[in-house]
């Protein structure tokens, strides 16, 4: 057991002498030991993570520490560390070992925390259960018959088991707040561009963003502060200053005004999930907080639009997987082009194929006005229903997911089900605003429940109040 409750403690209990940075770190070590079954990791760095340990131990005793010291941090397996493998759970990448590290793992070591291993994930990060992984599937801790959510499932899983303090995770269409959702955890997708993607392996590069879970939302600000930022290694990340998001949190302001868009609770949302949520809703009322309806009319084209630009964007990303620069290439090959055909068909799994087909068919001559420009048009409108939502109000409180973590295999063979299960998380993606998944509840058979927090663009530090208020004032009285 940890006896800290964020990294804050933590750390004093590391200056104080009355926690040692090592044995921590093997207590983590054997609880990954003891807990593979859930399948979270990928890779462990045992050796490497108890030689940062010792470093970092050092510096603490020093005072020179920086600001991470000894948070044990895990990171999804799309995005690199140097010498060390990314995989991103393919068979086409299992034996690749990155030649650099990626800017957000980066930023993490230079504050002095310590990467323990990279965390299962479903393949390319194209998933919303973690059952699409060369790995196998991560089980989710509470009911292990039950998936962990997707894509970033080992992230939230090594979190929510007690396996690290932190993880990071990956966004494209909700995947960081939804296995938050269902693993009971923090999980927070920053505003796009506000974190730099070098390093990290491209899924929908005008879509994906790095972000981290976690149990309190302390931690969560304090990740974001230092993994965010201008990067000069990626031209889409911007020059935003970045507040001080960990020290301005306590600071809270009750006065936001709240928008639930009536699109979001209709039809297809479990009855456990909407009366959560409701609660929740109804004590921030009493609590101060204005909480009004709003309208986000283009929802409905949200799946749509969504499936159509990711997966063209897919298309293009993956196409770099030949056989012939990265990872796995076939034997069984006469010519180059069997060579690229066949490292392609045995490399990749199912849902890769599947998405890669999607993408070269909307992209394709006859197609591309009638799919791919078309679904530019819809993201615009989608956009736009934000832009006016956020002239109104400054925070949407919305489900992350329509249901409760369903059963391995429940939804595996029917791809269009498992895609509908996103229908509240991928608008986020296609505006490019950020949104944090709170736990706030379990069900009746114990199952976590989380509820979606969006923000206007790097309005981050008005999810991370809010949720902080919900954590230690509504929350804490239930
Ligand atoms: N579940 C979504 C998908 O399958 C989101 C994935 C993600 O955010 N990486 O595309």
């Amino acid at each position: 057991m940890v006896n800290y409750k964020n990294h804050s403690e933590k750390l004093q209990k590391l200056k104080s002498g009355e926690l040692s940075l090592e044995d921590n770190v093997k207590f983590f070590l054997s609880e990954i030991d003891k807990n593979k079954k859930l399948n979270a990791f990928n890779f462990v760095f045992s050796d490497f993570a108890l030689e940062q340990a010792k470093t970092v131990q050092g510096k603490i005793k020093n005072n020179t520490n920086g600001k991470l010291a000894g948070m044990v941090v895990a990171i999804k397996d799309v995005l690199s560390l140097k010498d060390k493998p990314t995989a991103c759970s393919s068979k086409i990448l299992k034996d690749y070992i990155a030649v650099y590290t990626s800017t957000a793992v980066q930023k993490l070591i230079d504050e002095d925390a310590i990467i323990i291993g990279k965390t299962n994930c479903d393949e390319f990060a194209m998933g919303s259960s973690n059952e699409n992984s060369a790995f196998g599937a991560v089980l989710n801790p509470v009911d292990n018959q039950r998936v962990p959510g997707g894509s970033s499932g080992g992230s939230a899983v090594a979190v929510a088991a007690g396996l690290c303090d932190v993880s990071l995770g990956t966004d494209t269409g909700g995947s960081i707040r939804q296995p938050a959702s269902f693993c009971g955890v923090y999980g927070l997708k920053p505003t796009y561009s506000r974190v730099s993607r070098y390093g990290l392996t491209a899924f929908a590069s005008s879509f994906d963003s790095i972000g981290p879970f976690s149990h309190s939302v302390e931690d969560a600000a304090k990740v974001l502060e230092v993994i965010s930022g201008k990067d000069e290694k990626d031209s889409t990340s911007l020059n935003v200053e970045v507040p001080n998001y960990s020290a301005e949190l306590t600071n809270i302001d009750k006065k936001y005004k709240i928008g639930i868009p009536k699109e979001y609770f209709g039809e297809g949302l479990n009855e456990e999930i909407k009366k959560a949520i409701e609660d929740v809703v109804a004590k921030l009322k009493s609590s101060g907080f204005e909480i009004v309806d709003i309208n986000l009319p283009h929802n409905e084209y949200t799946i749509a639009t969504y499936y159509i630009l990711t997966t063209a964007e897919a298309s293009s990303n993956l196409a770099r997987y030949d056989g012939a620069r990265y990872g796995f290439r076939s034997n069984d090959a006469a010519t180059l082009l069997d060579m690229y055909n066949n490292s392609r068909s045995e490399g990749f799994g199912k849902e890769v194929k599947r998405r890669i087909m999607l993408g070269t068919y909307v992209l394709s001559a006859g197609y591309y006005d009638a799919y791919y420009k078309k679904a530019q048009k819809a993201r615009r409108l989608i956009k736009n229903d934000f832009d006016l939502a956020f002239k109104n109000v400054d925070l949407i409180i919305a489900p992350a997911s329509p249901t409760l973590p369903f059963k391995i295999g429940e939804k595996s063979e029917d791809p269009l089900e498992m895609y509908l299960g996103d229908i509240y998380t991928t608008s986020a993606n296609l505006a490019g605003i950020p949104g944090i998944s709170v736990p706030v509840a379990n069900s009746e058979e114990g199952l976590p429940i989380g509820m979606q927090i969006l923000a206007n663009q790097f309005d981050e530090l008005k999810l991370l109040k809010t949720s902080y208020f919900i954590q230690n004032e509504i929350l804490k009285n239930n």
